[in-house]
């Protein structure tokens, strides 16, 4: 019985705190979509509890907060959250002068891509809010959290900018290599059975998508554009269909019968599965996985 510790020893190992520092002021942030809670948390780290407010499997284009909801936001210290256009209720809490900091972590990068868009799709000319997929976009999205959660813990500014500069620097490397190595592919133009998400993507990386879906991924298509999109990948010969990994797959089910292709996964990043949550998936991982997908998908040198 040599190896056994007085239960008083076992008692004081679980009551230290890992980090032989205590916490005093955990910030409660409240984020509205994944990259937003994603950067919350890596930026924060130790010193900041976040929740994902929307949850796994809900279209982030027509959430509505319940009343509980919107009790745990205006409990939150930082609430974030990416475009008044895209979560239009935001405005109710702006308007009621709340106590904590609101941060509109994509005011401003909004652009009019209505020209490099899908040129047949119907919903060309609606706001697009999908900034995060444009890395360069997702990196300033992420500092405008760093400064929020400076102003409410300013004697850990060092500790935010060295994680901060850690994630831009990873968010940088990524962009670097879709610049550099997209630009190589033998295809350009893919074929997507999911949402009209990758407007900014497809902006920065010159690259053209052809998405099944408009906007928003409840916009289903009519069997007419369904069966216009199938023609489409026959005359081109399209080998390979990225999909949307977090909606219905019967459209995309539909088209892999009918055309044979084969088919590769590309993520929104706007939220996902409980499973990826609870593992603790990163956004940069999940655009690592992207980057990969496009490279094998299009051909990439
Ligand atoms: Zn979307």
């Amino acid at each position: 019985m040599k190896n056994k510790l007085p239960a008083s020893f076992l008692l004081l190992f679980f009551l230290l705190p890992l980090s032989g520092e205590e916490i005093k002021h955990k910030i409660k942030v409240m984020a509205t979509i994944f990259p937003l809670y994603d950067f919350s948390g890596q930026i924060g780290g130790r010193f900041v509890q976040a929740e994902l407010l929307i949850p796994a499997g809900v279209d982030i284009h027509h959430f509505e907060p319940r009343p509980k909801q919107m009790q745990r936001i205006s409990e939150a210290e930082l609430f974030v959250f990416c475009h008044r256009r895209l979560e239009v209720w935001a405005d109710r809490l702006i308007s009621k002068n709340k106590k904590g900091i609101i941060l509109e972590a994509g005011a401003g990068l909004e652009q009019n891509l209505s020209d490099d868009t899908n040129k047949n799709n119907r919903n060309q000319k609606q706001f697009d809010p999908h900034f995060w997929l444009d890395l360069r976009y997702a990196i300033e999205m992420a500092e405008r959290i760093k400064k929020a959660l400076e102003k409410i813990l300013p004697e850990e500014k060092n500790y935010f900018q060295q994680n901060f500069n850690r994630l831009a620097a990873e968010l940088k490397a990524l962009d670097q290599a879709f610049s550099s190595k997209l630009a190589g592919c033998r295809k350009q133009v893919l074929y997507y059975s999911g949402h009209q998400a990758f407007g900014y993507l497809q902006r920065r990386y010159h690259l053209q998508f052809q998405s099944i879906y408009g906007l928003s991924p409840d916009s289903e298509p009519s069997a007419r554009q369904l069966a216009a999109f199938i023609r489409n990948i026959r005359e081109q010969k399209i080998s390979v269909l990225f999909f949307e990994p977090m909606i219905s797959s019967q459209v995309t089910q539909t088209i892999v019968a009918e055309t044979g292709v084969r088919l590769l996964p590309l993520h929104p990043g706007a939220s996902v599965s409980r499973d990826q949550l609870l593992s603790g998936k990163t956004f940069l991982q999940l655009m690592e996985e992207n980057f990969k997908n496009l490279l094998q998908g299009l051909g990439c040198e």
